[in-house]
């Protein structure tokens, strides 16, 4: 399964002879734009088919904000021990994390339990602070396909999840930004070697997500490109050296990355 765009209308990064920029891809056609999408006045100065490129992240976030515990399913299956519903648990991942579509996870020395987790990743389009749920909308550029890869045995061991959740390559996104999608009924997946290994839906989040662009844009600025991490539903599980890993999502596309060890 090689990372694949659905997207009707969406952004990309990608890079040519060593060169790289930002475009619009429409049926398998990229319009190479002159800026980054998050200013408002790009433009498109010529075009290169989606064949003869590699596809980049599609932003380069100043931080990923993720939640953690945002599904009902997903707290039954790791944390059995809280009831009623919690309020959102952040945590950052930093952009050193990131990698783009087919790229490779690099599996740690340190951890002898990695695991992937399918989210749905919001790409923001303006800085944003201190808005109302109502608002919230008007801050997405667009939606992407996020892993966010986690060794579980450190999460476990630390008590806090800082250095399980930010090792280099931990944050797959892409493989696109997808544009004008209803975040709110969204089919997320993943596979592992082309096997189906968790399915949820965007609609079963407790905090959805306008709610989630909100809640932390009263803690922290939201720049333009940074992500917010949606949560992972319940059936996380391993991958290891040699697996292919693959997060599918409605409208939006697949993206596939390929574990390896560290030598
Ligand atoms: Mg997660």
């Amino acid at each position: 399964m090689k990372s694949k765009i659905f997207a009707q209308e969406c952004f990309v990064r990608f890079s040519k002879n060593g060169k790289s920029a930002f475009g619009i891809y429409r049926k398998g056609l990229i319009g190479i734009l002159d800026k980054s999408p998050f200013c408002n006045d790009s433009a498109v100065i010529g075009e290169i088919a989606l064949s003869d490129v590699k596809l980049l992240a599609p932003a380069e976030p100043s931080k990923v904000v993720a939640i953690g515990l945002n599904y009902a399913s997903h707290i039954g299956e790791l944390h059995p021990e809280i009831t009623g519903i919690p309020s959102p648990k952040l945590f950052i991942k930093p952009s050193t994390a990131i990698i783009g579509p087919n790229d490779k996870i690099i599996y740690p020395d340190m951890t002898h339990h990695v695991d992937y987790e399918a989210e749905l990743g919001v790409v923001i389009g303006k800085k944003t602070k201190n808005i109302t749920v109502q608002e919230a909308k008007d801050s997405v550029l667009g939606y992407c396909c996020l892993n966010d890869v986690t060794a579980r045995d450190l999460q476990k061991s630390d008590g806090q999840w800082t250095r399980a959740k930010s090792f280099d390559t931990f944050c797959p996104i892409g493989p696109a930004i997808a544009r004008n999608i209803d975040p709110f009924d969204l089919e997320i997946k993943c596979f592992v070697n082309g096997k189906l290994r968790q399915s949820g839906n965007s609609s079963l989040m407790i905090k959805n997500v306008y709610e989630l662009i909100s809640f932390i844009s009263n803690i922290m600025t939201l720049l333009p490109g940074d992500i917010i991490a949606t949560g992972t539903p319940k059936g996380v599980g391993e991958i290891k050296p040699r697996d292919e890993v693959t997060i599918k999502i409605d409208k939006i596309g697949e993206l596939t990355n390929y574990v390896v060890g560290s030598r």
